[in-house]
């Protein structure tokens, strides 16, 4: 089987590139290598015994092997981790240094602007490691599918995720009509998950089962609508080179679970 490490530093030769690079040349991608590299590395476990991640450089054929769901497992482990409290110690000085040249990132991430629900750190990851888009209730616009269909099909990440949370204050926000300035619209793009939500108890915003019941519905439409509304996304995804997630994150757990 193949165990897999997601974020952590490695020797010339255990980086894990994505197919296609941004342009990044040959010196800096020495640099890059010299500094150590970060991204993704693998370490075989063959014939039940546990090999030493650092022992085991992921070669070309494991790095081509790598799919999109194994690097949703990474996200899944990392979060672990750190809902565990058993992150990863990092440098990202070095980190800095090694992604200067060039960036390999396996995933784009959708999320929202909450303060407590940066992916890097409740996934344990690092820099170079994960595309960002931030906007309130983790909702999708045309620049946030451009920005998706940069990441995949000119970076080479393989997935695509979209993440809400428990307690999300756009989702209130929603349930409860907000007007106030550019919100009010931003707002009005959760409105139809409130109606796609089946929930029998009480619907309003003081009931945070139907909060999160409501961004639940939300993370789903917002993955309908990629594939959707993103001709180069859904190809790709139906020819297995990415694959389209959504996710919720409990802000009491610490627990990342797939929706
Ligand atoms: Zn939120």
């Amino acid at each position: 089987m193949l165990a897999l490490q997601w974020g952590t530093t490695m020797p010339e030769g255990a980086m894990m590139t994505t197919e296609m690079d941004d342009g990044c040349c040959g010196a800096s991608r020495r640099r890059f290598l010299a500094a150590g590299g970060i991204g993704l590395v693998a370490a075989v476990v063959g014939g039940g015994t546990a090999v030493p991640a650092a022992a085991a450089a992921l070669t070309e054929a494991q790095r081509d092997a790598m799919t999109p769901d194994q690097v949703v497992q990474l996200m899944l482990d990392g979060n672990a981790r750190f809902a565990a409290g058993e992150q990863r110690e990092r440098d990202f000085l070095a980190e800095q240094q090694a992604t200067a040249g060039g960036q390999y990132p396996a995933a784009v991430a959708i999320s929202c602007v909450d303060s407590r629900t940066p992916i890097e750190v409740i996934c344990d990851l690092g820099l170079g490691d994960t595309f960002n888009a931030r906007l309130a209730g983790n909702v999708v616009n045309d620049d946030v599918l451009g920005s998706m269909e940069f990441a995949c099909a000119v970076a080479g990440a393989k997935l695509v995720v979209v993440m809400g949370h428990t307690a999300c204050g756009a989702v209130k926000g929603a349930i409860d009509d907000v007007v106030l300035g550019n919100l009010t619209g931003l707002v009005a793009k959760i409105r139809p998950a409130i109606v796609a939500t089946d929930y029998a108890g009480e619907r309003s915003s003081k009931n945070p089962e139907f909060v999160d019941a409501v961004a639940r519905t939300n993370v789903v439409q917002c993955v309908e609508q990629i594939r959707e509304r993103s001709r180069v996304l859904r190809e790709l995804e139906e020819k297995g080179a990415i694959k389209i997630v959504g996710a919720m994150y409990d802000l009491g757990t610490a627990k990342l679970a797939l929706t």
